[in-house]
């Protein structure tokens, strides 16, 4: 029931693109309010003009504010400056979806640049960390909240060529289960979704901008799409408050 939505405010990394996008979206049409973060400044402004739009054309009376916060998660300094750079308006976030990441490189392991390797894991897994802590801390102080963290197939299985971004996805995983413990008995709510193969500028920044060979993973088969992800991400934060989704693995048909 997405009336739970209503008024609720939302704070989405990664929500310039792809499945951060549509969960921006998908918000926004569902009378919440939402701050968006990425690091590209016109593109965060375009899926925000595109939220306002939903908004009004929606015909909800409650949400409908929008920020956009231009930041790297993977800059500890930067996350750390997010909450000062929220509106005063939306300062009361109820839920953080972690959703910024990425893989480069579909390689061997010797063979993966340190610096791609430092990425992956101060995005999705350290800047993650970073803006848990900050909110979990803002969620105590209120008794309520819901952290999304976005995880993948790949926290749960393996596979060659995957070594480092495997590596992170297991770690927001191993993450995500210590908080699911530790918040027990306590209203604020915990949940990682793990999308099989979504087609997404993921699959293209995934081969360093080779378009080509992004496509031919996509060969015989029909992907998901960024909104099936946000409308499942939308289903569990409008949960009953006393129901929790610790975990939500999505497939495509095509993929087991
Ligand atoms: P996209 O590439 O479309 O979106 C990734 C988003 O993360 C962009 O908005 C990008 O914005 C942002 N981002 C990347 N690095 C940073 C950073 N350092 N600081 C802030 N924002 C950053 O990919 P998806 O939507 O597909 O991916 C979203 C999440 O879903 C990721 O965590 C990914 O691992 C996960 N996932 C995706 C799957 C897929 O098949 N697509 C499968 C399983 C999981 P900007 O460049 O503007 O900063």
């Amino acid at each position: 029931n997405v009336s739970r939505l209503l008024g609720k405010t939302v704070l989405i990394t990664g929500a310039s693109s792809g499945i951060g996008a549509a969960t921006a979206l998908l918000f926004a049409k569902a009378g919440s309010n939402v701050i968006l973060v990425a690091r590209r400044a016109d593109a965060l402004k375009s899926v925000a003009d595109a939220c306002v739009a939903a908004h009004k054309e929606s015909g909800v009376t409650q949400g409908g504010k929008f920020a956009t916060i231009q930041a790297d998660v993977a800059d500890k300094d930067q996350v750390a400056s997010i909450l000062d750079k929220i509106p005063s308006d939306l300062k009361a976030v109820d839920v953080l979806v972690n959703n910024a990441g990425f893989v480069k490189g579909i390689e061997h392991i010797g063979d993966i640049a340190d610096a791609d390797m430092e990425g992956m894991f101060a995005t999705n897994v350290l800047g993650l960390i970073r803006l848990t802590q900050i909110f979990v801390k803002e969620f105590k102080a209120r008794n309520s909240g819901h952290v999304i963290n976005l995880g993948s197939v790949a926290g749960r299985e393996a596979y060659a060529g995957g070594g480092i971004y495997c590596a992170t996805k297991f770690a927001v995983s191993a993450f995500n289960g210590s908080l699911l413990k530790e918040l027990v008995n306590t209203p604020i709510r915990v949940t990682e979704i793990q999308p099989g193969m979504v087609e997404t500028e993921f699959s293209i920044v995934r081969f360093r901008g080779d378009t080509d060979r992004a496509k031919t993973v996509y060969d015989g088969m029909q992907p998901l799409v960024a909104t099936d992800i946000a409308e499942e991400i939308l289903w569990v934060a409008s949960r009953p408050p006393h129901v929790n989704i610790a975990e939500m693995l999505i497939f495509p048909v095509n993929q087991a």
